[in-house]
């Protein structure tokens, strides 16, 4: 058991890692290149909806089901329900099943669509009764809506769009700045050795461990995200580049039918209105609503071209933001993808060195849907022999 830890990376999964250890009494040195809170932090921007993405990695399952855990329990608690938002989530489908099969790898049911009987594969997250998923035809949504009054297009339009079916459930939404804001508070609470602002960060592997070392630390927790692609020279990390602009939450946004009263994160992945590298999408997150996006593997571009802007803001009004509404922020940011989280023991490094060296990164466009089962299983590891 490790009696002092050196935990680097201040995003969601360094942070609540951090927490994590000192919640279990262990000794937390923390240090990262950039503050929580600076654009270049990617959990900073996110949009913060519990649906996993771009993670193809089977353990995702049981770290999301520890994640949702806790949010559910925030967003009940009186002090902190401001950080997580229980919203109604639309991903809209042209086809029947929705997603790739490569997600569909854990569970089949027989639904009974449009007169036929459909053989279809869910994502195993999908069956969790806490987010009332349902799969929905157009004209059922349509009919659920006369009592649900959600914010989102008409069956006409949607029909009129290509759109035929939907995945309808309650989706946790963390107001990620302020979530990273509390849980660095939350850290500072504790008799901790922080620098999350060192501006350079470690250079390679063999810095970092040399730091954990004179700071009395025998272990180390890597949280760098993208940053392990030089920090590891990890050449199975790449960035997912992501863009998105800002609009006020209180921002007028409706859609034909008067009677719709809550606000609803709507996505899409399918033609006319997303693609798989250009998705749709809105999340209301805390004052604002993000409007997305793109997923482009390996393109660093860290400002938004003009097309890339007046595309959102296409998908801003296909979304329902009136017109005459302006943006009032705009971020680009890079997912950390690889095809597994790198959440291992670095059995070479630890043994040529006598620091135990613990990686958490890779965690793709779903490191608020897994941060607090991700911090679990690296104390796991750390607790492991
Ligand atoms: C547009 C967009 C939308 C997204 N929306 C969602 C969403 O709705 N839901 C969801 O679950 N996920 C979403 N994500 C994904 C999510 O943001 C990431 O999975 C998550 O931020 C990864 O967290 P992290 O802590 O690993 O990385 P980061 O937040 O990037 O933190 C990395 C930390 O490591 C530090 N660091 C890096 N290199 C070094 C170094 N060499 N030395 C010292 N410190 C270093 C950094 O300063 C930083 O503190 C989205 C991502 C994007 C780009």
């Amino acid at each position: 058991m490790a009696s002092k830890v050196l935990v680097v990376g201040s995003g969601a999964i360094g942070l609540r890692t951090a927490l994590e250890l000192l919640r279990n009494k262990i000794p937390v040195v923390l240090r990262s290149a950039h503050h929580p809170l600076d654009k270049k932090t990617c959990s900073m921007g996110a949009g913060g909806l519990y649906m996993p993405y771009k993670c193809e990695d089977p353990r995702i399952d049981k770290w999301s089901s520890d994640t949702l855990d806790e949010l559910l329990h925030l967003a009940n608690d009186e002090k902190k329900k401001s950080l997580v938002e229980i919203v109604p989530t639309l991903y809209l489908m042209s086809k029947h099943g929705g997603m790739t099969t490569e997600d569909f790898k854990d569970f089949e049911s027989k639904d009974y669509v449009g007169g036929t009987n459909i053989k279809t594969k869910f994502p195993k997250w999908t069956t969790d009764p806490r987010l009332s998923f349902q799969h929905l035809t157009i004209e059922m949504l349509e009919w659920q809506n006369h009592a649900l009054k959600l914010k989102i297009p008409s069956a006409e339009i949607l029909k009129k769009a290509g759109y035929n079916f939907g995945w309808l459930f309650n989706a946790p939404i963390v107001d990620a700045p302020n979530m990273l804001k509390d849980l660095l508070e939350e850290v500072y609470e504790y008799p901790v050795d922080i620098n999350v602002d060192m501006g350079q960060g470690y250079a390679n592997t063999d810095e970092m461990v040399a730091d954990a070392k004179d700071h009395g630390c025998d272990a180390l927790i890597n949280c760098t995200g993208l940053g392990s692609m030089e920090l590891c020279n990890d050449k199975d990390l790449i960035g997912g580049r992501g863009i998105l602009l800002h609009y006020k939450r209180d921002c007028k946004r409706n859609f034909s039918d008067a009677n719709m009263e809550r606000d609803t994160a709507i996505l899409t992945e399918d033609g006319p209105w997303g693609t798989s590298t250009d998705p749709v999408y809105i999340i209301p997150r805390g004052d604002v609503f993000v409007v997305g996006g793109t997923y482009y593997e390996g393109n660093t571009n860290d400002s938004l071209t003009d097309d890339e802007r007046k595309r959102l803001i296409e998908n801003a009004h296909l979304m329902g933001i009136d017109p005459s509404e302006a943006y009032v922020d705009e971020w680009a940011g890079f997912r950390p993808v690889r095809k597994t989280v790198r959440m291992e023991i670095d059995e070479e490094t630890s043994a040529s060195n006598g620091v135990k060296v613990i990686h958490s990164y890779g965690h793709g466009g779903s490191g608020w849907t897994t941060y607090v089962g991700a911090a679990k299983a690296s104390l796991e590891l750390l607790h492991s022999d």
